[in-house]
């Protein structure tokens, strides 16, 4: 894909055929949020209500995810960028099958290339898997860190996981206070 920039970017994608997700889908979910965000949350797939919107998160799984970014002073409308692995939803919210991903991963690629993020948050198992390692354990491994090419990267429990076993929200909250503490660490403007 050629370099381009951000408004390109998003027209492009908003057009996409590039996999057979876009005879289902009602819209692409580009994403949302500041194209300088020094903070990159990713997660699976659109949703139901996401491809209704054209925007991620905006489900049930989304408000719980809007709390947590509100404990620690982050907002998708000022200081962060959200994105999926795939753009466009899964017919009946299955996981996005690996040729599905594959087609899809430039547009992420473009839009970190661009956004140049100095953390990525994978929210779940299959952005985890996809961005940090193929074998990333999410309740063993969330909350630790690796560093790639001067990128952190953490991942925690998908809020839709923490709706259906609210149990572990605690574990998520701790995940939410060490990336509090990574962008004091790393971060020059999100706070
Ligand atoms: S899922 Fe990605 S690659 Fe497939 S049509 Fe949508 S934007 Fe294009």
């Amino acid at each position: 894909m050629m370099p381009m920039d951000w408004d390109t970017l998003k027209a492009a994608c908003l057009a996409c055929e590039k996999c057979d997700l876009c005879k289902t889908r009602t819209q692409v979910v580009f994403g949302t949020g500041s194209p300088t965000a020094e903070v990159l949350f990713v997660g699976e797939g659109p949703g139901q209500k996401e491809d209704e919107q054209g925007l991620p998160f905006v489900g049930r799984s989304g408000q719980l995810l809007d709390v947590y970014l509100e404990t620690i002073k982050l907002s998708r409308q000022k200081n962060i960028f959200i994105a999926n692995i795939v753009k466009c939803r899964p017919p009946g919210n299955r996981d996005p099958l690996p040729e599905e991903r594959e087609a899809c991963l430039p547009w992420l690629r473009e839009q970190f290339s661009l956004i140049r993020p100095k953390i990525i948050v994978c929210l779940g198992r299959i952005a985890a898997q996809v961005i940090i390692k193929p074998d990333y354990a999410i309740m063993k491994e969330h909350g630790t860190w690796v560093e790639k090419n001067g990128v952190w990267m953490t991942a925690t429990l998908h809020p839709a996981a923490l709706l259906r076993n609210p149990k572990q929200k605690p574990l998520a909250f701790e995940d939410y206070v060490a990336i509090r503490e990574k962008i004091h660490e790393v971060c020059a403007h999100t706070y």
